[in-house]
Parts: structure tokens; C-alpha cells; sequence
């Protein structure tokens, strides 16, 4: 089997060297990772310049000057070799549940796994710092170990969204499947003074989990166990497809022309 492995925190974060680690064992190991911090950077492609790719040959690394889309991209489409079998990404610094899918780069390295039809993992810690990063690594194998079986069969691209509580493996409650929790508005943005005497914005921090019942990923983490959320990338609100017929009467443009 051979694995591809790509994150959004850069090459040199601590999350992806303990994800190639564990996903050795099943076979061969390819990694292919932004050169730098992309988080938050969500599917964005590069286009607007080409892409520099540094082979790291002992390690089986290339060092990509772009977007996690654009590794996966850059791999799946004429870097490696051959078609991976499974696509792996993270192991992120911080959750990416509810809405945060929307903009994780992490993610977005295993939605592109997924769009070019190979079953693929995005895995993230819930806090920061890599506490327990050891335990999430270990947990990242069981994942891909029970996976096993419905990436062989290859009925379906399946694409799955995996966020870990930072703790000892031996006190983790178990796997749950759950689906996407929602978290309230993102809070307000911080308005500085630059040192140039002009005003600088942050963005604020995430919301506060809004919808977190029993079921959602933000129910699953906060009580100890693994959340698997699986994943489509179908924006599609096919209960307002009839409505939005009716509200833009499908047949006419209407006007005087
Ligand atoms: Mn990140």
C-alpha cells in the first residue's frame, strides 16, 4: 500500500513527522507538504505563479511552495509515480470541527485526495501545543487500520474528517461516527495601531460550539472520545433546489426587453 501524507502546518510541523511515522508500517510512505504555515488556507490553488517541489530524498519528502491543495494537487497529477492508495493529512495543530471545514487546510489536503477519487483522511489534535501527540499518532493507525478493508474494496471515495482529544491513548472513551457540529459567529476582529501609525485588523478567534449535541463531533471530543465525521464536498441545499425554482421562475428572466 502506499500512503500519502500532507498537512497545512508546513513540512517541519511535529503533527505530520508522528503521522508518517505511524502510517509506515502499512506500507510506503510519500510525503508531499507546504513549505510553510498554511492554516486556514481551505482548497485555494495557486495559480497566479508555478510551484517550486524540493526533494528530500531519504525521507521520501517533497517540500512544495503552495497551498496543501496544491501538494495533493501537484502529487496526484504527475509528481509521484504512481496513484496512492489512501490520502492522509495532519496531524493538525488544533480541532477542525463544525465549521471550521470550511477554511481548514487540512482538510482541504484530504478533500483533494477525495475529489481525485482515493479514500482520504484529515486528522487533528483539539488543542494545540501536541500534547499527546504521541497517543493521537497511535489512534491515527488504529483509524487507518480498521479502514483498511473499505480502502480495498474501493466502492466509493470515501473521505473522512478525524479530530482527537489531546490525551493518553488508555483514557480515550473509544471512536464515535458523528456528523459536523456548528460553532456561533467567529468573534469580533482586533483593531491595532501599527507602528507606522496605521490601523492593523486581526481576525478574531472561532466561535464558541453553537451546536454540539449528542451526536456532533464537539459532543464526541469533549467526552473523551475520537470523532469520524464522513465527509462529502456537495454544497448542494437540495431542500431549497424547489424553492429556488420558484423564486427566480426558472423559465423566464423576466424585465422589458
Ligand atoms: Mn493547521
Amino acid at each position: 500500500m502506499h500512503i500519502l501524507v500532507s498537512n497545512d502546518d508546513g513540512y517541519r510541523a511535529s503533527g505530520i513527522a508522528a503521522l508518517a511515522k505511524a502510517m509506515r508500517r502499512f506500507g510506503r510512505v510519500t510525503i508531499v507538504a507546504p513549505d510553510h504555515n498554511h492554516s486556514g488556507a481551505s482548497n485555494s490553488l495557486t495559480l497566479n505563479r508555478p510551484l517550486t517541489v524540493e526533494h528530500m530524498p531519504g525521507d521520501d519528502l517533497y517540500v512544495v511552495s503552495g497551498t496543501p491543495s496544491d501538494c495533493v494537487h501537484v502529487a496526484l497529477t504527475g509528481l509521484l509515480d504512481e496513484k496512492p492508495d489512501l490520502v492522509v493529512s495532519g496531524i493538525n495543530c488544533g480541532a477542525n470541527m463544525g465549521d471550521d471545514t470550511m477554511y481548514s487546510g487540512t482538510v482541504a489536503a484530504a478533500i483533494e485526495g477525495y475529489l481525485f477519487g482515493i479514500p482520504s483522511i484529515a486528522f487533528s489534535q483539539i488543542d494545540k501545543g501536541w500534547a499527546e501527540l504521541e497517543s493521537a499518532a497511535e489512534v491515527a493507525g488504529v483509524v487507518v487500520e480498521k479502514f483498511l478493508p473499505q480502502i480495498r474494496e474501493k466502492r466509493e471515495a470515501v473521505l473522512l474528517n478525524v479530530n482527537m482529544p489531546n490525551m493518553p491513548r488508555e483514557a480515550l472513551q473509544g471512536i464515535r461516527a458523528t456528523r459536523l457540529g456548528r460553532r456561533s459567529s467567529a468573534e469580533s476582529v482586533i483593531r491595532e495601531m501599527s507602528p507606522r501609525g496605521f490601523p492593523i485588523y486581526w481576525l478574531g478567534a472561532a466561535g464558541k460550539p453553537a451546536d454540539a449535541a449528542e451526536g456532533t463531533d464537539f459532543w464526541a471530543t469533549s467526552h473523551g472520545f475520537v470523532s469520524v465525521t464522513p465527509l462529502q464536498t456537495d454544497l448542494t441545499n437540495h431542500r431549497q433546489v424547489g424553492e429556488a425554482a420558484r423564486w427566480f421562475d426558472s423559465d423566464s428572466l423576466g424585465g422589458n426587453r
